[in-house]
């Protein structure tokens, strides 16, 4: 092959990096339905009517989180390389947990904040398991499809 790879500028660097772009939420969560719950309390989604966020986990489309609108909504993510991701985190997040103590985390994304405007990515990490985590993808997906 003789494809040669541009050299990355510094935008697409800066915009590929995982640092300081994603923050701790500041806790560490038992469980997804505390991490459901700070995401949602921090978005203004308690209580409010949330569509479906649909993302494709292990090849298939789940509902995997639930938007306001799409500048305001959560996910239910897994990290895969969880420990490395989290070592890497460490050096800048406050926390050696950032992904979640076995990968499962909530990932709140809010494009408005008003308090920062650099920062648009909150990590909630979990104590959760990945067989947890699967509960609720199918649960969601599961509810959308009754619709
Ligand atoms: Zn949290």
């Amino acid at each position: 092959m003789a494809t040669q790879e541009k050299p990355r500028t510094t935008y697409q660097e800066t915009y590929n990096t995982e640092g300081p772009r994603e923050i701790w939420c500041g806790l560490d969560h038992s469980s997804i339905e505390e991490a459901i719950a700070h995401a949602e309390l921090n978005l203004g989604m308690r209580g409010r009517e949330a569509k479906a966020y649909w993302g494709t986990m292990r090849f298939t489309d789940y509902v995997v989180g639930w938007q306001l609108n799409d500048r305001k909504r959560y996910r239910l993510d897994y990290a895969h390389a969880f420990s490395e991701e989290n070592e890497k985190a460490a050096k800048w997040a406050g926390t050696k947990r950032l992904k979640g103590s076995q990968g499962v985390h909530v990932n709140e994304e809010n494009f408005d904040d008003p308090k920062d405007k650099g920062v648009s990515k909150v990590c909630h990490p979990t104590e959760a398991s990945l067989q947890r985590a699967d509960t609720y993808w199918s649960k969601w997906t599961r509810q959308y499809r009754q619709r």
